[in-house]
């Protein structure tokens, strides 16, 4: 198949309460970097890292919110063109984890991917480092239930703060975002094929 509608730039959507973690896996992920500092993201739009996958270079573009995130309105550029996203909760936060439905719905509703079935996700429980023995808010069952009632979700227990599992979320959320890409490739080779058929007759 002529590769050109090949890409190698992919839009990752970041989502989840006030307080999970995001800016701090992103920080941590593009720039290695974490600080204990509560700080709500002020106005960047998004970071780039690029990763090489199967001899593919890939440029990540990384869409953090702002702090709106509070309110539920992010605004359709946020969610223009997303080619997965990320969802994060925090393991020792039930609200966090609650609100997953409405991250999911809300992504679904603003993004309108073409096919919402199969559209890549990844579910992320992030402070995974705080020990909080067993008064821990969610189970690692309980969340892998929750992905598998999304259609399989992947999941991934995360520390922004000790650097455990963040590559590897990542890392996983663009190979998603690639084989997605790929079998939408080979439905419009399909479509493109059936069309005259189904115009002549
Ligand atoms: P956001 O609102 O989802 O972007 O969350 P932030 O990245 O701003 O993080 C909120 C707070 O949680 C900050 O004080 C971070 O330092 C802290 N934090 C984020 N990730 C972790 C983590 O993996 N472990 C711990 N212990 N704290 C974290
Ligand atoms: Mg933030």
């Amino acid at each position: 198949m002529a590769s050109s509608r090949r890409r190698t730039l992919l839009k990752v959507i970041v989502l989840g309460d006030s307080g999970v973690g995001k800016t701090s896996l992103m920080n941590q992920y593009v720039n290695k970097k974490f600080s204990q500092q509560y700080k709500a993201t002020i106005g960047a739009d998004f970071v780039t890292k690029e990763v090489l996958i199967e001899d593919r270079l890939v440029t990540l573009q990384i869409w953090d919110t702002a702090g709106q995130e509070r309110f539920q309105s992010l605004g359709v550029a946020f969610y223009r063109g997303a080619d997965c996203c990320m969802l994060v909760y925090d393991v020792n936060a039930k609200r966090s984890f609650n609100a997953l439905n409405n991250w999911h719905d809300e992504f679904l509703t603003q993004a309108s991917p073409s096919d919402p079935k199969h559209f890549p996700f990844i579910l992320l429980g992030n402070k995974i480092d705080i020990d909080a023995g067993s008064r821990r808010a969610i189970s690692e069952k309980k969340a892998k239930e929750w992905c598998v009632s999304k259609g399989n979700i992947p999941y991934f227990e995360t520390s922004a703060k000790d650097d455990y599992n963040v590559d590897s979320a990542f890392l996983c959320i663009a190979k998603l975002a690639l084989e997605h890409e790929h079998d939408q490739d080979m439905d419009y080779v399909c479509g493109a094929k059936v069309s005259p058929d189904t115009y002549y007759s």
